[in-house]
């Protein structure tokens, strides 16, 4: 059985009172129980990650929001995977589609940073995901394609194996509009069938594959019944341990 995650992608909010406030109310929401099988990751902002992993219980798990394409060196301002590693946390954020569209990073350097991430024993949350446009233009799988393929270029099937895949559409995130559960199954489906010509059927079946954009608990349950959604990349309703817990037991 494939994993089922949903992690919540803080993004640049909360002052570090208010994420560890924002951490105690996922811990104890978390407490009353969550389905079998199902995984709850935060993804605070780096400022927060030594205070929060003191914060959750091992069964949380705590994630990065984007890590440099280096180890060390003379990079200003660039937190690398190794010092991620470092505060206990366990997992990354790689190619958000703000990371993509605001910071400019490039195919090549999310293919370094999916390296570093996994060469310091951090699992990879790989995002992937077409804009309107592209969309409307009707070529939404060709570019989440060559995102995938360029992104994970060179990673062997072992390092796969280690991968989380995101599936989020550009249009999605943070407009309230979500994907239809056709139109994300759609997606799920077409990704797990690229990750099978990569890799093989066995490993592609069993890398999650989660879905964000939009998603909260008036509409998870639908977009994680769908055969090829192992759970959800969760933005605005994370900032809200009752709804992102909410979302988690939508199972
Ligand atoms: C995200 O940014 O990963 C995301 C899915 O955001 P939202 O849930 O706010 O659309």
């Amino acid at each position: 059985m494939r994993r089922k995650i949903v992690a919540g992608n803080w993004k640049m909010n909360t002052t570090l009172k208010e994420g560890l406030e924002l951490a105690k109310a996922v811990k104890e929401n978390a407490e009353s129980g969550l389905p079998d099988g199902v995984s709850v990751i935060v993804a605070p902002p780096f400022t927060h990650l030594t205070g929060i992993k003191d914060v959750l219980p091992s069964s949380i798990g705590l994630s990065a929001q984007n890590c440099a394409t280096d180890e060390s060196g003379a990079f200003t301002g660039e937190v690398s995977a190794k010092m991620i590693a470092s505060t206990g946390a366990q997992y990354v954020i790689i190619g958000h589609s703000e990371r993509r569209l605001y910071f400019r990073e490039t195919d090549d350097e999310l293919n370094k940073k999916v390296n570093m991430a996994l060469s310091n024993n951090l699992t990879p949350i790989f995002c992937c995901g077409e804009n309107l446009e592209e969309r409307e233009k009707g070529i939404y799988t060709e570019v989440v394609k060559k995102q995938i393929e360029l992104g994970l270029s060179g990673i062997d099937k072992d390092d796969f194996k280690k991968i989380i895949i995101a599936y989020e559409p550009v249009w999605a995130i943070g407009t309230g509009k979500t994907a239809s559960p056709e139109q994300a199954q759609e997606m799920h489906g077409y990704i797990r069938n690229l990750l099978a010509e990569m890799y093989d059927a066995e490993a592609a079946d069993k890398v999650s594959i989660l879905y964000g954009g939009s998603c909260k608990p008036s509409n998870a349950a639908e977009i994680f019944a769908n055969e090829d959604v192992d759970g959800g990349l969760i933005g605005g309703a994370s900032l809200n341990a009752a709804d992102f817990l909410a979302i988690a037991r939508s199972f």
